[in-house]
Formats: C-alpha cells, sequence, structure tokens
C-alpha cells in the first residue's frame, strides 16, 4: 500500500478503534507477517484488533471503501502462508476476541468468539465434564481452526473441524453479517453453508462467532505406543485395527527417526522403531474388550513392544511427546526452516503411500521424518530446510511434488488438514478439475474486488499479480 493511503487508512482506522488498537508498529507488522512454515515473510501494512462484530463489519467496510485487503489472523499458527498479507492492506488480529459466550450443556453446543483457543476452550468445558474434540496440537483459535478445517489426532473418532460447526457469524466482504447455520442438530433447509465457510482461509468473509459441537468426556481413557519392525507392519495394524470395529481414538504413527527426535526432545527412551501411539476410550468393560483385541492385532504383525499408560501423568507425557514432535525437529535444527508435507490418501493406499514416501526422502538425502494421522489416511514428512542452500530448497520442492502427485494419482488430496494457502495453490486444478471454475464463481459472487484474504486458496486475480 502506498505510504499516503496507509496513513490516510490507519487514522480512519485509530478514529473507530482508538489510539491502541490500529497500528502500524514495526514488531506488531513484522508478527502478522510470518506463520510456522518456510513461505517468505512481508510485514503487514496496518493491524488492527477489534473486540466486536461490529467494529469487525466496520474495518471491513473501510477495507472496501478504499479497496485494500483484508487479512484475518488467529494465532498464525497455519503451515502454507495464509496469513501473510503478500499484497498488503489491513490484519485483523482476532486475540481480543477471546470470550466464550454460551455454554449449552444440554445441547453439547458452545458459542464463542473465534480468537478462543482449543486449550482455552477445554479448560473451561472440563470443569462440566465437557470437552472439545479437534486437537491440532498447536494451540491454535478456533476462527483459525475453522478457516483451515483443521484436524488432528483425534478425528479418526470424532471428525475434522467442519463436523463440529453448528453455526457461524460471519462478517462478509462488503459488511454486511450472516448466520450459516442454526442450533439444531440437522437441516434440510438450503444450502450448506457451514460446509462452504469452514476451510475457506479468510477469503469469503471472517468469523466473528462459532457455534461448535462438544462432547462428554469418556468414563475411561487408556493410551499406548506399539513399536513394530517396519513402517508397512505398523499401518498394516491401523488398518487391521479399524477393519476388526475397534473405535480408537487415536491412532499416530510416527517413524524411526522421529521416534529418535522424540527421545532427544522428551527425555524418553521408547524403541527406535516404527511405532504407533494409539488411544482407547470409553466404559471401562468395552475398553478392556478393544484393548485385547488390539493386542492380538500387533502382535500378529510383529508388535515385540506394547506399553501401556492408564493414569492421566503417563498419558499426558505420551502424547506431549508426540505433540511437541515437529517443535522438536524445529529446535534441533537451528536456522533451517521447517516443511511440512500434508497428503491424505484413501486407507487402503496408505501403506503404499508411506513406503513411497520413506523411499524418496532417503533417496533425495534429505532431513525429514514421517508422522501421521494414519486412521485417516493423513500423514506428513517434517522436512528440515536450510533456505540459502538452493539446491536443498529445490529438491524439498520436488519431494513434496512427489508425494502430492502419488496422492492424487490415487484420488486422494493435496491436503488433509493445513489447507491451501499459497503453498499448495499450484494444485488446486488438477485436484478439482471443473469443480474448482465453480469454486471460482462462489468466490467472484461473494468478494468481487477479491480483498478478502487475496492470493490464498484462489490463484490471484490480475490486479493482486
Ligand atoms: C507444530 C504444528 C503442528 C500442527 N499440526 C496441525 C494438525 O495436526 N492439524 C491441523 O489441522 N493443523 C495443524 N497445524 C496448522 C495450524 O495449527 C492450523 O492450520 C490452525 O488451524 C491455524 O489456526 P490459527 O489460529 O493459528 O490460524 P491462523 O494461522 O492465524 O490463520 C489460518 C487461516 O485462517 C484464517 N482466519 C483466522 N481467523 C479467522 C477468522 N476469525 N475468520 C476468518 N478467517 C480466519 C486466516 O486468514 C488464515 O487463512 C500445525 C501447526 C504447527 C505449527
Amino acid at each position: 500500500m502506498a505510504v499516503q493511503s496507509t496513513e490516510l487508512i490507519l487514522d480512519e482506522l485509530k478514529k473507530l478503534l482508538g489510539e491502541e488498537r490500529a497500528t502500524s508498529n514495526d514488531t506488531v507488522r513484522d508478527l502478522h507477517g510470518r506463520d510456522e512454515s518456510y513461505h517468505a515473510v512481508r510485514p503487514a501494512d496496518i493491524v488492527v484488533f477489534p473486540e466486536t462484530t461490529d467494529e469487525v463489519s466496520a474495518i471491513v467496510k473501510t477495507a472496501a471503501k478504499h479497496k485494500v485487503p483484508i487479512v484475518p489472523f488467529g494465532l498464525g499458527s497455519s503451515l502454507e502462508g495464509h496469513v501473510i498479507p503478500y499484497n498488503g492492506g489491513i490484519t485483523i488480529d482476532f486475540s481480543l476476541m477471546n470470550k466464550i459466550l454460551e455454554i449449552r450443556e444440554d445441547d453439547f453446543l458452545v458459542r464463542v468468539q473465534p480468537g478462543v483457543t482449543r486449550t482455552q476452550l477445554n479448560k473451561e468445558l472440563k470443569k462440566r465434564g465437557l470437552f472439545f474434540s479437534v486437537d491440532p496440537g498447536a494451540d491454535a483459535t478456533l476462527g483459525g481452526m475453522a478457516a483451515t478445517n483443521a484436524s488432528g489426532t483425534t478425528t479418526v473418532k470424532y471428525g475434522v473441524m467442519r463436523d463440529q460447526v453448528r453455526d457461524l457469524e460471519v462478517v462478509l466482504a462488503d459488511g454486511s453479517v450472516i448466520h450459516t447455520g442454526s442450533l439444531a442438530a440437522k437441516s434440510a433447509s438450503g444450502l450448506h453453508l457451514n460446509g462452504l465457510f469452514v476451510g475457506s482461509e479468510g477469503t469469503l468473509g471472517c468469523f466473528t462467532e462459532l457455534t461448535l459441537r462438544v462432547y462428554g468426556i469418556p468414563e475411561q481413557i487408556a493410551a499406548a505406543r506399539a513399536s513394530f519392525p517396519t513402517i508397512d507392519d505398523a499401518v498394516t495394524a491401523v488398518v487391521s485395527i479399524q477393519q476388526a470395529g475397534v473405535p480408537i481414538s487415536r491412532v499416530e504413527l510416527v517413524d524411526e527417526p522421529s521416534m529418535q527426535q522424540v527421545n532427544r526432545h522428551a527425555g524418553t527412551d521408547y524403541p527406535v522403531k516404527p511405532t504407533l501411539f494409539l488411544e482407547f476410550s470409553g466404559n471401562v468393560a468395552g475398553l478392556r474388550q478393544d484393548i485385547e483385541f488390539t493386542k492380538e492385532i500387533v502382535s500378529d504383525l510383529g508388535c515385540d513392544n506394547l506399553e501401556f499408560e492408564m493414569d492421566q501423568e503417563g498419558m499426558n507425557r505420551l502424547w506431549e511427546a508426540r505433540h511437541h514432535l515437529a517443535y522438536s525437529y524445529i529446535h534441533s535444527n537451528p536456522g533451517r526452516k521447517m516443511m511440512v508435507t500434508d497428503v491424505c490418501v484413501p486407507i487402503s493406499e496408505l501403506a503404499g503411500a508411506v513406503h513411497h514416501a520413506r523411499e524418496t526422502v532417503d533417496r533425495m538425502g534429505l532431513i525429514g521424518g514421517i508422522t501421521g494421522h494414519v486412521g485417516d489416511g493423513n500423514f506428513h514428512i517434517i522436512l528440515m530446510i536450510d533456505m540459502n542452500n538452493p539446491e536443498e530448497v529445490k529438491k524439498s520442492e520436488q519431494l513434496n511434488e512427489a508425494i502430492v502427485s502419488y496422492a492424487l494419482d490415487r484420488n486422494g488430496t493435496c491436503t488433509g488438514e493445513h489447507g491451501v494457502g499459497v503453498g499448495k495453490l499450484k494444485y488446486q486444478a488438477r485436484e478439482h478439475g471443473a469443480a474448482l471454475a465453480v469454486m471460482e464463481t462462489i468466490k467472484r459472487a461473494l468478494d468481487p474486488d477479491h480483498l478478502m484474504n487475496p492470493g490464498k486458496l484462489f490463484s490471484p486475480s490480475k490486479e493482486d499479480a
């Protein structure tokens, strides 16, 4: 944005929000010009911190009047450049819209502002014997999680973010406010706007309130760790457990290099072998049966080390070790940037896909560990790249392309959960074919000036380029 128009718009926004909540301070701009990935940094022009839906609407109207972009910002934990304001404009940071507005225990619903984080919500829900299921590891905001259709370790049982959203309050590109759903558990009325807006990455509007499903905390939970001779055995075990109808609530694969990383970071001495981290939940009698059945299945597949954690402290230790894996790679590789692949394939193709991924990483001589929410067919290669080494950057991009190609050839997707942002734009035409034009038509109808998070999810318009 030209300096003159930045000053003019900042002035208007300060009148709206006060001196403190509209800023072009360099540190704040810089913090809002990056995510957790390898994508190039670009400081924000102006950052605003609204507290109400009316304020968000007024900010969006200001942007529309001056024809400058809006970039919604939750916590900035996304991995494909989603929040980086490559076209400048106004970044809306939702951190002050962080109130839990209503807990409807009898309906198993909560109404929250978008800046509430998932751990903040779970802390409050726990007091009432409830929990919110989606767990992407990072302590992301619920607005950001809805905008990326986040999922994670618990998806195998409870589903993705899209399955949890009952209603969204959305400020559209012209500043008007709509609701996309209702409190009803089901509806045959109208098009499914919840489904449309969830996963829209800030490109169709700003979420200012979310109504979400919550669940009762199960009577009993047990966590386990099972190591296998090969990755193929571990993946086959997951498929067999699911085929046997065991209702596991989490099942995560961690390969050998990543187990080394876990041990180094968490101070554990788990066997350095392809490993499954599992969780079972339910009533005591059912759980006992599930565990016995699982023991039989994994031992048939060569599992020589199955360890259970039944007490809360042990379970926390196990899941923290898994959840901190990406950060442990970051801490162990100072100066390098993280690139995470994120394909999802039909479960019958999973063993082949993971095998292909490991072979390709090794052949290319890159530093990378495989981990994944294998119960859903979704897995990641965590690569640590030296961005000052053009050959390594090129190889990493080639690897990402090879992994995506393999998944698309098998009718999978280029991103199971991280989203498109700028990193997965180039695969959209191949993945969606003629359906991409339908998506672009919707985008044009809702945001004709292409101001909502331009250049993300949809290719830049000619004016942006
Ligand atoms: C170590 C690590 C592990 C991760 N593991 C997972 C994982 O297992 N599963 C997973 O799904 N993701 C994972 N992620 C990615 C990330 O945590 C998710 O994408 C998360 O949902 C982003 O939430 P956020 O609050 O940080 O949003 P941001 O990064 O701030 O924003 C993400 C997107 O949402 C939009 N947005 C934010 N708030 C709003 C709003 N109120 N209205 C409209 N649009 C909005 C932004 O414009 C942007 O496009 C991981 C990230 C890290 C760093």
